[in-house]
């Protein structure tokens, strides 16, 4: 594009993302609001983020000519997945197009060891962990972390894809089988007493922001409902911030990021906790990590001053992160294709509830544990919203 283009970018600016699905459509809208341009690249065509965007182009991601040709029609790069070879960020380089968080960043993201190897070295407390990369390496793990323990496989899977748990009585082997002798990564299954998030960003000077913590409750595997803010001890949401703080400034973060954690009962943290270095002493261990707005930040379109993805946009085109302050406590509730199960979702029940804000992506296809949308609920505490959102969901449900 203007190779005189000057940062931070102004609207009018072009940001390209690789990725179309949900997260992309959600920052184009943002995008549109604000005054910025976007574009999307994709394998796929008539995406949720291509029917925003300003530019689709529909090409391969190893494709490096169609790459070239997009990081040259934008101002700054970024991305709505991890999955996006790394070859994307290289040749961004080659055109002199920031990429934002960094193709390092990506890199590190895209792989339960390299993530795992790198939370360590920045003195985060992770769960107990083995790599292996053949059945010999599993039994082996498995007789040191013990029963029950998550086999996952090292290349990312999402939403509990790519996992299997091993049961006393589950040979290794067969669990081994399951994943095609693909390098893994053994987890103590760990008691957690609750899931948490907190999404954070940092801009290119350094300045840093955190929403607050929130719970997040899953089922299948699969996100169902966050609850912000969560319900915890002050020193937990401290202990948070400071990790995420940590975690930020150690990979020089330019953008969004989201860190899972699991909470410990109290009584567990000294069998659970890896001792590695001072941050393992509290009760959060991280699961794994996401460079990119997550669907546990949700909630922030309604809920905060700004929205996760005005943040991602804010801080790509390089400009520090807006407030990060909570408006009312809020739910969020995602809508998985089974709720179309018996046909078209009741809309029309929906929309008679007045606090009920629909999301839906505009995906055709409605598949199980797809996640075709969401709802948000604010009210003047969580339970209130918790209890309105539920209701809401389930009014759309026919049966
Ligand atoms: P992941 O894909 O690693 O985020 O895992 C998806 C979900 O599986 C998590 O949100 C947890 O509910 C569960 N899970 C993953 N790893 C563990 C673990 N080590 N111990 C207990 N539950 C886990």
């Amino acid at each position: 594009m203007d190779q005189a283009r000057r940062f931070p970018l102004p609207p009018g600016s072009t940001i390209g993302v690789f990725g179309s699905g949900q997260l992309g459509r959600m920052l184009a809208m943002e995008a549109r609001r604000m005054g910025y341009r976007l574009h999307t690249y994709s394998p796929e065509s008539d995406s949720p983020t291509g029917q925003i965007a300003d530019l689709k182009i529909a090409a391969a991601y190893d494709d490096c000519e169609a790459v070239r040709a997009f990081a040259k029609g934008v101002d700054a790069l970024t991305f709505e997945f991890e999955n996006v070879p790394s070859l994307v960020a290289e040749i961004a380089a080659e055109e002199g197009v920031p990429v934002r968080p960094s193709g390092t960043i990506l890199h590190a993201a895209q792989n339960r060891r390299r993530e795992k190897s790198m939370l360590r070295r920045a003195g985060l407390p992770v769960t107990p962990y083995h790599f292996v990369k053949d059945v010999a390496e599993l039994e082996e793990a498995v007789q040191e972390i013990g029963y029950p323990a998550i086999l996952k496989t090292a290349a990312f899977g999402y939403d509990g894809k790519g996992q299997t748990r091993i049961e006393p009585g589950v040979r290794p082997s067969a669990a081994w089988q399951l994943f095609g002798g693909q390098s893994c990564v053994l987890e103590a299954h760990v008691d957690f007493e609750r899931e948490l998030s907190m999404v954070a960003a940092r801009g290119v000077h350094g300045d840093f922001a955190a929403y607050p913590l929130v719970e997040n409750r899953h089922v299948n595997h699969i996100l169902d409902i966050t609850i912000a803010p969560a319900e915890v001890e002050p020193a937990v949401a401290a202990e948070a911030e400071r990790l995420a703080r940590r975690l930020c400034e150690n990979l020089k973060l330019v953008g969004v990021l989201c860190i899972e954690f699991f909470l410990l009962p109290k009584s567990r943290i000294d069998r659970d906790v890896q001792s590695s270095g001072s941050a393992a002493t509290g009760r959060l261990l991280i699961n794994e990590i996401a460079p990119r707005p997550h669907n546990s930040g949700h909630w922030t379109i309604e809920g905060a001053v700004t929205s996760q993805f005005e943040q991602q946009l804010r801080t790509v085109s390089g400009h520090g992160p807006g407030s990060t302050e909570m408006l009312r406590p809020s739910v969020m509730l995602n809508l998985l294709g089974d709720l179309w199960h018996y046909g078209e979702p009741d809309w029309q029940a929906l929309l008679t509830v007045p606090d009920a804000k629909l999301h839906l992506y505009g995906k055709h296809e409605a598949r199980p544990g797809r996640k075709m949308g969401h709802l948000t609920v604010t009210a003047d505490s969580t339970d209130a919203a918790l209890e309105t959102g539920l209701a809401a969901r389930a009014a759309l449900r026919r049966h």
